[in-house]
């Protein structure tokens, strides 16, 4: 098995996967289109009770899971949650 061959398939800014010889910095859920932490304890918990795994998505990092048109986890990343909440009500375009 030689590592340098080992690809993962992360999420692009256009919703699409491809592979990547890279491992993805931030998680994702397909379903509900929430990123967050890989260590996210809402996300693990989900994992473990299964279900969760086959809609788990990763992305390089954050700005790329934006513009593929995720929010960020209220569980992990509460403040960037909080304040994707006011923009959004300020009819703004969120950025992290
Ligand atoms: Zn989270």
């Amino acid at each position: 098995m030689n590592d340098a061959m080992n690809t993962y398939t992360l999420l692009g800014a256009d919703g699409h996967p491809y592979q990547s010889p890279v491992k993805g910095e931030w998680g994702g859920h397909r379903g509900s289109k929430i990123y967050g932490r890989l260590d996210c304890p809402a996300a693990l918990r989900a994992i473990a009770r299964g279900g969760y795994v086959r809609h788990r998505v990763f992305f390089a990092d954050e700005a790329t899971a934006v513009a593929a048109g995720f929010r960020p986890c209220g569980a992990c990343c509460e403040d960037r949650h909080q304040r994707w909440k006011t923009t959004r009500e300020n009819g703004r375009q969120w950025t992290p």
